[in-house]
């Protein structure tokens, strides 16, 4: 099963890609994630990309879509994958259809996330991420169960994002609005599109995006 999550940045498409991750073996493919791998390694892409991302704003299609082209070939996206921050444009979605086609792939779902705009930046300024394992974590809704050890490896170290902060959200939002939001009516007249409300719990966004699935 192939499947995209959109939503604004702070929806929880990280956290719900790593529910299905961890319950059905999709492979989570976060290309935030796989463009701060690049920025922390120094590669050519990670130095193209670093200042385009502390601003906030959308990194050129081509490199992104030569990103995902990549790594939906890899052998471990046989089973399928959850993609988790792409298409943002809609030049990338034509992409995706394309790549998908050539390789025999289809996509099942498009989930979007549905939220309240007013509540996003408070999701966003209040996460972390375990520095060894990813697992994220919000200083007001989810804490680690003990303080300052991660749940999930025990690690005590924990990272927040550069671009995490009101002011970088601003053009976040900005690109979200001009660029990714008019995917929806794209998916949607292809009849794959499905809405879960995404300022329900964790658990719940969960339980209806399992909904969603089990009707695929
Ligand atoms: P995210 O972790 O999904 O919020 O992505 C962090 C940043 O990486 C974004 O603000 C963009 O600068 C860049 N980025 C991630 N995915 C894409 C994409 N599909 N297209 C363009 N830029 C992206």
């Amino acid at each position: 099963m192939n499947l995209i999550l959109l939503g604004p940045p702070g929806a929880g498409k990280g956290t719900q890609a790593q529910l299905l991750q961890r319950e059905r073996g999709l492979v989570q493919l976060s290309t935030g994630d796989m463009l701060r791998a690049a920025v922390a390694s120094g590669s050519e892409l990670g130095k193209k990309a670093k200042g385009i991302m502390d601003k906030g704003e959308l990194v050129p299609d081509a490199l992104m879509v030569g990103l995902i082209r990549d790594r939906i070939a890899q052998p471990d996206c046989a089973g399928g994958f959850i993609l988790d921050g792409f298409p943002r444009t809609e030049a990338q979605a034509k992409a995706l259809d394309q790549m998908l086609a050539e390789t025999g792939k289809k996509l099942d779902r498009v989930i979007e996330m549905e939220v309240d705009e007013k509540a996003l930046t408070e999701r966003i300024v209040g996460r972390y991420t375990c520095a060894v394992c990813g697992t994220g974590y919000h200083e007001k809704f989810k804490r680690p169960k003990v303080e300052g050890v991660c749940d999930v490896c025990g690690s005590k170290e924990f990272v927040r994002r550069k671009d995490d902060n009101a002011e970088t959200m601003k053009t976040r939002m900005a690109a979200y609005r001009a660029q990714t939001e008019p995917l929806l009516p794209y998916y949607s007249g292809r009849g794959v599109l499905r809405k879960v409300d995404g300022m329900a719990s964790m658990d719940e966004v969960h339980r209806q995006i399992s909904g969603v699935l089990a009707g695929t």
